[in-house]
């Protein structure tokens, strides 16, 4: 499962990459671009936009598309991981947040000269961006998001 994120919801882009879907991030103006994407891609659209559903691909079901109702980001993650009910557990982590990347294992002395001492002492495991050069590791802002992910599936439940 795919997806294109409309700009009008674009928090939605790092919760997904960050629960391991693929995701791309729609910041142009035209519409249509992001419709011929996302038949091109197979991905389904994620918008707030009215407009969108009434497009003859979406309104006749041959492209997938989804209606945000709320402002709020974790609704809104919500909502999509209801809709599709989908996995929160197994792609945790696999993908780079910034570029869609699918991240690669990195040992801890790969990344020595690469991360800040502090993290290096306090962490073992890292996977880096083989596109952005991005490290990652399981630090403060991992920790926040995925407390905020297991609070979402309990409630769902
Ligand atoms: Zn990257």
């Amino acid at each position: 499962m795919k997806f294109i994120v409309d700009h009008n919801v674009g928090k939605l882009v790092k919760w997904l990459r960050m629960i391991g879907y693929d995701t791309l991030f729609f910041t142009g103006d035209d519409d249509w671009q992001m419709v011929i994407t996302a038949l091109n891609e197979g991905r389904v659209i994620l918008t707030r936009d009215t407009e969108i559903m009434r497009i003859g691909v979406v309104a006749s079901g041959r492209l997938g598309a989804v209606l945000i109702r709320s402002d709020e980001p974790e609704e809104q993650i919500r909502q999509v991981v209801d809709a599709f009910d989908l996995d929160c557990k197994s792609g945790l982590f696999t993908l780079c947040l910034e570029c869609n990347t699918v991240l690669e294992e990195r040992t801890k002395q790969q990344v020595k000269e690469l991360v800040p001492p502090y993290v290096f002492k306090t962490q073992e495991e890292y996977k880096e961006c083989p596109t952005c050069r991005r490290i990652y590791w399981k630090g403060t802002h991992w920790q926040e998001m995925n407390k905020k992910l297991e609070k979402l599936r309990q409630t769902r439940m």
